[in-house]
Parts: structure tokens; sequence; C-alpha cells
């Protein structure tokens, strides 16, 4: 039994938030999403989803009147915020848009979301909540050993985890200062269908069947803990529902892989499923000179959310990795 009925997802046209918004119209949720359409924003990646229970409202988060006109007018009862500049790399070459969009667009969705909640009749206020979706990048880097938790002090290394950084604090001060019930959420590197093919598992799929090199950086040692995006996304809905006001609860996929195994992996399986005519996949890989303060190792310890939300994986690499690259090879457009 879902407590939440009407909720706003923010960026629900990119990667992981398209899968939230699926996972939440099969719960039976209705779902308003307010997404900018920017690069990384797809109509299509929603386009597959029973279009009877979700809206798609084309808008961006720093338009503080649309935002509370969509809360008033559509009787939202939470809002799961995803919209944000998400990749490293851009952050590096133009941080302007992450400011703008994870601190400045966050700080207004929040104060659109206080007005709205402060206006609410008791019981209503009391179930509200904002849902803030937040990465593990915020802790910096790891060595060889240790994990992130929850109690993990912040120490973000790029533009962009610096920026979601950022957001996190304003959403935890807007529950101590303000009351307004938020929760926030962090996780590891993500993976599965309808990622923009700008980060590591997609690109490489889709350079290596366009016979195209295999970009690695540096000497591809670096370590990510990776988790399918519809664990992640189970994972939200259980916060949600479950999760207290004024916590945060961190998600990993268990499962802890170098880049270059991230991608040796992938041309093992198109040498299966798509072998090419000579030769195999790996001949393309290209060691890249290094991304600038690039982190080394990133691993959540998620036993709380096991715990406090009952949260469980599906997915394990191996199988998750096969259905993904699948899943490109069919939707190669
Ligand atoms: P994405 O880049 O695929 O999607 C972002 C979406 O936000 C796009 O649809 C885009 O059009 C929209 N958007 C951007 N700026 C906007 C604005 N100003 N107003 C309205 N919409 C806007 O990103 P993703 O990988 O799906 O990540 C979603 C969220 O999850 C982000 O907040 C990210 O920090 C977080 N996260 C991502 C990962 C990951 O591995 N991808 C891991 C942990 C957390």
């Amino acid at each position: 039994m879902q407590t939440h009925k009407n909720i706003l997802v923010t960026g629900g046209a990119g990667f992981i938030g398209s899968t939230f918004v699926a996972q939440s119209v099969a719960r039976g949720q209705r779902v308003i999403v307010l997404d900018a359409l920017t690069y990384a924003g797809n109509k299509a990646n929603l386009e597959w989803i029973k279009p009877d229970n979700y809206q798609l409202v084309i808008g961006n988060i720093k338009d503080g009147a649309l935002v509370s006109a969509l809360l008033r007018d559509h009787s939202i009862d939470a809002v799961v915020h995803f919209a944000a500049e998400s990749h490293v790399d851009n952050s590096i070459s133009k941080p302007a848009e992450f400011i703008e969009t994870n601190i400045v667009g966050t700080y207004i969705l929040l104060e659109a979301a206080r007005e709205y909640w402060n206006g609410l009749a008791a019981d209503k206020k009391r179930d509200f909540r904002f849902l803030h979706v937040s990465t593990d990048e915020v802790y910096g880097s790891l060595g060889e050993s240790g994990k992130f938790d929850e109690n993990t002090a912040m120490k973000p290394n790029s533009p962009y985890s610096a920026s979601k950084a950022a957001s996190d604090h304003l959403a935890h001060a807007w529950f101590a200062t303000y009351g307004l019930p938020t929760i926030i959420t962090n996780c590891s590197n993500n993976y599965g269908p309808r990622q923009f093919p700008e980060k590591l598992i997609p690109l490489t799929i889709t350079n290596a069947v366009s016979g195209k090199k295999l970009p690695v950086y540096g000497d591809g040692k670096n370590i990510r803990d990776w988790i399918h995006v519809e664990d992640h996304c189970r994972g939200i809905a259980l916060a949600l529902e479950k999760g207290n006001t004024g916590e945060t609860y961190c998600f990993g996929g268990n499962a802890e892989i170098r880049n270059i195994e991230v991608v040796s992996k992938i041309c093992t399986i198109l040498d299966t499923v798509k072998p090419k005519n000579s030769g195999k996949y790996e001949s393309q890989i290209e060691f890249v000179k290094d991304r600038l303060g690039h982190d080394y190792r990133y691993s959540i310890d998620d036993s709380k959310a096991c715990s406090k939300l009952g949260f469980t994986r599906q997915y394990n690499f191996d199988s998750g990795i096969l259905a993904t690259v699948k899943w490109y090879l069919e939707n190669r457009k």
C-alpha cells in the first residue's frame, strides 16, 4: 500500500527518473514529470510506459511559479527530485550549469515545496515528502579499503559532486530549519537501459558496435560499485514510503569492479551475442589521458537501507550487464 498517490518527479525523462516513473505507474501512482529535456532528457525514455498515469510537463525546475502551480494543481503529496546535470566530465569543462541546476534549481524546488507544504491540512502535511536523489560521489574517494555509509563526512572532489553535496546540504537544512519532511538518498553508479551514451557502460557498448575506439581513463584501475537502475529505483520508493524524514539512506550494488574490467566484460559479451567478422572487441580499447581529479574508488555499505527499509537487490552485475548490452543492441536509435 503506497501512502503517496500523486508524485512530482523532476528529471523524469532522464535515465534513472524514467525508470522510477515506470515503477511508480506500475504501482498505481499518478506521476507528473517535470523535465527541461536537456541533451540528457528524452521523451522516448517515457513513451514505452502506459500513458494513462503520467503526464510530462516540459519545464525547468528553476521556474518556481511553474513548480508551485504543479504542486497545487495536481495535489502533489511527494516530490522525488532527480533533475540534475549529471556528467562529471561536463562539470569539469563547463561547471556553470551544474551550479545553476543542481544547487540553485534544488533551492527553488525546496522553497516552492515549503510554501505549498505550509498550506496543507495537518494530515497531508504529515505525509508529504521531498525526496532528494543524490550520489555517493559526495563522499569523495576511497583507497583500497573501507566503504561509504550515511555517517561518512562529505568530501566531494569534482564540480559535479560538489554541486550535489551542496544540494544535499540544502535538502537537509530545509528539514532542520523549516521542518520540511525531506529524505536524502545517496547511491553508487547506476547502469541499465536508457542511460545517455556519454557514461562508461552505454558509451562502450555503442562505440564497440560502431567500430569506434573504447576510451578508458588512465590505467583503467579505478573502481566503481555498480547498481542496476531498477534496484536503485526500488530503493528510492522504499525510502519514500518507509524512510524517516531528516535522514539519509545509501544504496549500492555490492559489485565493485575496475573500469577496465567493465569494458572487458562488455567486449566478451559482445563477442558472443554480436561477433565481429574478424577479431575481438577488446582490440578497440584505448587508454586515454586520465580525468582531472579522478576519484579512485567508491564503495557503499547499504546495511541501513537493508535493515531499516527492507532493501534487497534483484540483479547481480553479470545478469544486469548482459541484459543491458542486449537492450542497447535492440534499441540502437
Ligand atoms: P540524466 O542526466 O540521465 O537525467 C537528468 C534529467 O534531468 C534529464 O532528463 C534532464 O533533461 C533533466 N534536467 C536537467 N536539468 C534540468 C532542469 N534545470 N529542469 C528540469 N529538468 C532538468 O541523469 P541520471 O543519471 O538519470 O541521474 C538522475 C539523478 O540521480 C541525478 O540527480 C544524479 O545526480 C543522481 N544519481 C545518478 C547516478 C548515476 O549513476 N547516473 C548515481 C547516483 C545518483
